[in-house]
């Protein structure tokens, strides 16, 4: 059934878990995230990038809207990275009620100026605001932030950010990076445990592909209560076609559906690993 991020992140923090959130670009990626949400019997968000919207546009959004609709278990539909104002508006006309503005690439007033506005128009309609503070380095959907530029989520700009920008969530950065973690992640916790002191609003974590269980234990249990995931499953997708290219598969249900297939495993490794206490 669809539902708010209100409610799922609500029952998230209640269940002492955290909820994937999971970027989908197309019918495949849609259909192996609410199946793998079934199988587990969980809450998911599934979302999407700008990126995925230029391919795949509103019939992207209602495909994932019509699934959320159809599935035994709670889901919402968010928006991931919204860059411009422009994009609430187009998203609340396709149903969505859920969204990320993403003001990490400006500075300090104007992160809070772009993500105040976006958030007064997704709160007329009774919406759920994720907002970042700070900058994650790493690259997604072809957009990279070089490390010079990235910068951590400073604690004690968080009860101002948050107050200001008017948001329901908080992305934060505390060394996690978008895309492949090179070397061994090093994640900031003391400062997680200082921001979860500042705020009592779910703390969501980007780019959590290629952190280990008890990394992920760890973030849970300081209060993040929102992972999102797209590389993982991009990597999934692809290794469903390399194995269909390698094992001469031409047949293109038989490909789907081992891309649906690889893609769920994938999401139910991360809803459990999610779930650990
Ligand atoms: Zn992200």
């Amino acid at each position: 059934m669809i539902t708010s991020s209100f409610d799922i992140l609500k029952w998230a923090n209640s269940s002492n878990i955290a909820i994937g959130a999971f970027n989908v670009y197309n019918f495949e990626g849609v259909k192996a995230v609410v199946e793998g949400a079934e199988q587990e019997g969980v809450p998911v968000i599934i979302q999407m990038h700008p990126a995925s919207l230029e391919r795949g546009s509103r019939s992207l959004i209602a495909m994932a809207l019509e699934a959320a609709r159809l599935s035994t278990v709670s889901i919402s539909v968010h928006l991931d990275h919204i860059d411009r104002i422009a994009s609430v508006s187009e998203g609340i006309d396709a149903g969505i009620t859920s969204f990320m503005p993403d003001g990490s690439r400006y500075d300090y007033d104007e992160n809070i100026e772009f993500t105040k506005l976006c958030a007064q128009e997704i709160r007329s309609i009774g919406g759920f605001v994720e907002g970042e503070l700070g900058r994650l380095s790493g690259s997604e959907d072809n957009v990279t932030i070089s490390d010079y530029q990235a910068f951590l989520t400073d604690p004690l700009l968080v009860d101002d950010y948050v107050s200001k920008a008017r948001i329901n969530a908080l992305a934060i950065c505390i060394g996690n990076i978008h895309g492949k973690y090179e070397s061994e992640p090093n994640l900031d916790f003391p400062r997680l445990y200082k921001i979860r002191e500042t705020t009592e609003l779910p703390l969501v974590m980007h780019g959590a592909s290629g952190l280990s269980d008890e990394m992920v234990s760890q973030c849970v249990r300081a209060g993040i209560s929102k992972f999102n995931v797209n590389t993982e499953l991009r990597q999934a997708y692809i290794s469903g076609i390399t194995e269909a290219v390698n094992h001469n598969i031409t047949d293109l249900l038989s490909i789907m559906n081992l891309c649906v297939s690889k893609m769920r495993d994938m999401v139910v490794l991360k809803i459990r690993q999610y779930s650990l206490q």
